[in-house]
């Protein structure tokens, strides 16, 4: 396969996951849902000009996240990574395991990276973009400047060297980051306060976009609890959703 189709397929793959989890859950949560799910609502409704931009900056990233996964593909045709062909070579159960040491892996690389984009210096020029949504839909999954796209998927070269990924794995992986990512940026909030614990729910992420400081995880809530990096305020409001299922409205808008 050449160079250039091997970056259609990633590409449209990566695309069609995006289009599918994110507009789905526009779809089902923001349009038909609306009154529905009305209690479960944690912002304003955004603007029509705001979702397009959201659309455009993920459309850009995944490009530029699909053109390094190309070349971590060909790196491993040729034979310099460990990244592997054949599921026969290690079986599904270390398939399924890879994904899992890639998403643990993900995490604490990304806690540091995104500290480290909110340094004053770097803030501007690589992260301010994401947070011009300070009320994101599931659109701004992958709603990031070029530059921080870069930053988004640098965890990953080197990790090819020392953990033999197949390319269903990647797959698999960009599923599981895509589902994931939609839900941090739901606008909505389903989850309980014992989930919270845990693990990154639409209200963590939401409050990290409103005020863009403190939550920095992507899945799992470890690393903010441990450098108490974590806002205050988040476990008692999600138990006050918990207790008696206000809206939580962060930006105090209504549309
Ligand atoms: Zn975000
Ligand atoms: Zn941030």
């Amino acid at each position: 396969m050449s160079t250039l189709s091997l970056f259609f397929e990633i590409s449209a793959f990566f695309l069609a996951v995006y289009a599918l989890c994110a507009g789905g859950a526009y779809l089902l949560v923001w349009t038909l849902g609306r009154e529905r799910y009305a209690a479960h609502r944690i912002q304003q409704r955004p603007r029509p000009a705001q979702v397009r931009r959201e659309i455009f900056w993920s459309v850009v990233s995944i490009l530029i996240l699909s053109s390094l996964l190309t070349v971590t593909w060909l790196i491993a045709e040729a034979g310099w990574s460990l990244g592997y062909f054949d599921v026969a070579d290690h079986g599904w159960t270390y398939l399924a395991a890879s994904v899992a040491i890639m998403a643990i892996v993900h995490d604490t690389y990304y806690y540091w990276a995104h500290r480290f984009m909110h340094h004053p210096k770097v803030f501007r020029h690589v992260h301010k973009l994401h947070h011009t949504f300070t009320n994101p839909t599931p659109f701004a999954s992958y709603a990031f400047h070029p530059l921080e796209a870069v930053v988004e998927v640098a965890w990953y070269a080197p990790l090819a060297f020392v953990l033999p990924v197949h390319p269903y794995a990647v797959a698999a992986y960009i599923v599981v980051l895509t589902v994931l990512n939609v839900i941090s940026h739901l606008g909505y909030e389903f989850y309980s306060p014992g989930i919270a614990r845990w693990f990154i729910t639409s209200t963590h992420h939401n409050m990290h976009h409103a005020r863009a400081k403190g939550h920095f995880m992507l899945y799992f809530n470890l690393w903010d609890r441990w450098m108490g990096t974590n806002m205050p305020e988040y476990e008692a409001a999600m138990q006050r959703k918990e207790d008696d299922a206000v809206p939580l409205r962060y930006h105090g808008a209504h549309e």
